[in-house]
């Protein structure tokens, strides 16, 4: 999914990203909530129609953003006190509030309000903060199910910390409750790689495998393909858009720096074999030339393309794990990626 914080996936008219293969992306609810703010987004029954999107939206529940973003937080049983990064004003997200923004957003997939952790935190605070996101879990469902009629779909997220038998009890907890779909949180939050796929590895076979595991917050196309091997269906992750912005493109062969003086007069584009606009039109040594000249149709192109490369990157999985050619596939897909690296 790519991240549309927003309302908006930054650089990309909702047009591109139809023709990029997008088929959902992410709103983040803290943003929206602060601003324009429920009022405005619901004068447009939402916002597929607030940012003419017609596909489907997943948000999340806040709690991330209250976690990094936001001043003087407080967290409760209740839920979080805090105040807006943006103008100061204090608000309270509860789990319902959470649910009640959600569902005035009109998102296709909603997220549970759970607690997140620093990393790396305490035994004792992994603990505490499982107890509580389950609690929440619990207020979240039993509001979704009082207030709607079930058509946002709602997630619920596992936490846990970097403790096994810790995202065991939470991933049971979670899935006892019952949900349509269910996310693995609290990853990449700064452990070791290692440690995030260990604890992937761990948590994805406890978790109902007829409904859609979504590992949220990564990652590199390596992170995506071991991930699906493990078996998660749904990611999503700023890199392909942020990095675009800062002049890294990823292709099937290695990952490209267009600041690199190596492409000042490289006629060819970032990957022959790539269909995406930006790739049938341009070639690298335009591509470094706007990006070095700050232009803003740089950003604009090097995102269309990094969107185009994980969509792809994720539809060629889905062919591939249904073909039952996934290993084949990954072996390939490693032999690619280290031919160039710039
Ligand atoms: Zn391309």
């Amino acid at each position: 999914m790519p991240v549309g914080t927003q309302a908006t996936v930054k650089a990309m008219t909702p047009e591109e990203l139809d023709a990029a293969g997008a088929q959902i992306i992410l709103g983040n609810t803290y943003h929206l909530y602060l601003r324009p703010g429920c009022d405005v987004i619901g004068r447009f029954d939402g916002l597929h129609r607030f940012m003419h999107w017609d596909k489907p939206i997943l948000t999340d529940s806040g709690g991330f953003q209250v976690f990094s973003l936001a001043k003087l937080r407080k967290l409760a049983e209740e839920g979080y006190a805090f105040q807006s990064h943006i103008d100061g004003s204090r608000h309270l997200l509860t789990p319902e509030k959470s649910m009640e923004v959600q569902i005035c957003l009109d998102s296709d997939i909603i997220m549970c309000l759970d607690q997140c952790l620093e990393h790396p935190a305490a035994r004792e605070q992994a603990a505490d903060a499982l107890a509580l996101t389950t609690r929440w879990a619990q207020r979240c469902k039993t509001f979704w199910q009082a207030q709607t009629d079930c058509r946002n779909h709602l997630f619920g997220i596992v936490q846990g910390g970097m403790f096994a038998d810790l995202r065991a009890r939470s991933a049971a907890e979670i899935a006892a409750i019952g949900f349509p779909g269910y996310a693995v949180g609290g990853l990449s939050v700064g452990e070791p790689k290692e440690l995030m796929m260990e604890m992937a590895a761990h948590t994805l076979p406890l978790l109902p495998t007829d409904s859609p595991r979504y590992i949220m917050g990564v990652g590199t196309p390596e992170d995506l393909v071991e991930l699906v091997a493990l078996g998660a269906d749904m990611f999503d992750c700023v890199m392909p858009t942020r990095n675009a912005r800062n002049g890294q493109l990823f292709t099937e062969r290695g990952n490209i720096n267009i600041c690199n003086a190596r492409y000042r007069e490289e006629e060819q584009p970032p990957d022959p074999d790539c269909g995406c606009y930006t790739c049938r039109h341009y070639s690298l040594a335009y591509l470094r030339h706007l990006y070095t000249a700050r232009e803003i149709l740089a950003y604009r192109l090097n995102t269309i393309h990094n969107i185009h490369y994980y969509v792809n990157l994720v539809k060629q999985m889905r062919a591939a794990i249904l073909a039952e050619t996934f290993e084949n596939f990954k072996k390939d897909f490693y032999r690619k990626r280290q031919v160039t690296s710039a």
